[in-house]
């Protein structure tokens, strides 16, 4: 089920803010992805593999799919030329893996840093020194095969808005470091902290909850 009144204000919201809105449509049928993309909306965030392989495979090519969990390196090979971006590159590692396997198939994959937010809320992501060696090693071409449009970020699991506050005033930061043409996106907020994130400077909003129903 699609919660349209809340599609409309969400779209509304992003019009006026100049914001990308992504329908986080994990572990929700493709009928609901395709209520959505028969009102025009076209970007969709997944975050599981297999899951993501099946509903690219059944639904129109012209969906621009974000792959936005958590990628271990053996898994990359199997995303490479069906992503529009992938948000969460949290190593070095990690982008060496794209690159290699974009590299084999002649072509550039789009991606996001991953910046660690949270305290303990998740363990993934870059921090500051790490995010400024590779984007050292970015800028002097050493990923020829990967082309990054900005950060992503996870914020804590809280209501508290002061922690909330924090931690996507500490991205924007570093965001506005090395924010250019190319490195312009700022991935951050989900159903309940979108509001917040945007004021703080995301142009790039993860919705699942508010748009599908809550996940069980
Ligand atoms: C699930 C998920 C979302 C969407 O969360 P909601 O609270 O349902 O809006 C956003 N970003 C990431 C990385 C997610 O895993």
């Amino acid at each position: 089920m699609v919660n349209m009144d809340s599609y409309r204000e969400l779209k509304g919201f992003c019009s006026t803010q100049g914001c990308i809105l992504i329908a986080v449509s994990k572990l929700k049928k493709e009928e609901d992805i395709m209520t959505l993309y028969n009102e025009g909306h076209r970007d969709f965030g997944e975050n599981y593999v297999q899951e993501f392989l099946g509903k690219y495979e059944a639904l129109p090519r012209d969906i621009n799919w974000h792959y936005i969990g958590h990628l271990q390196r053996n898994k990359v090979k199997m995303l490479t030329g069906k992503t529009h971006l992938i948000h969460g590159v949290d190593s070095e590692k990690l982008l060496i893996e794209i690159d290699k396997e974009a590299g084999k198939a002649a072509l550039v994959t789009r991606v996001l840093l991953q910046l660690h937010l949270s305290g303990e809320e998740s363990k993934f992501g870059m921090d500051e020194r790490e995010l400024y060696e590779v984007m050292n090693k970015i800028t002097s071409g050493t990923f020829p095969h990967v082309k990054v449009c900005g950060l992503m970020g996870m914020a804590s699991f809280s209501s508290d808005q002061e922690v909330l506050t924090k931690e996507f005033s500490f991205l924007k930061s570093q965001f506005d470091l090395y924010r250019s043409d190319e490195f312009k996106f700022m991935s951050a907020g989900m159903s309940g902290d979108y509001e917040l994130a945007t004021r703080l400077g995301s142009n790039m909003i993860r919705i699942g909850s508010s748009l599908f129903g809550s996940r069980q």
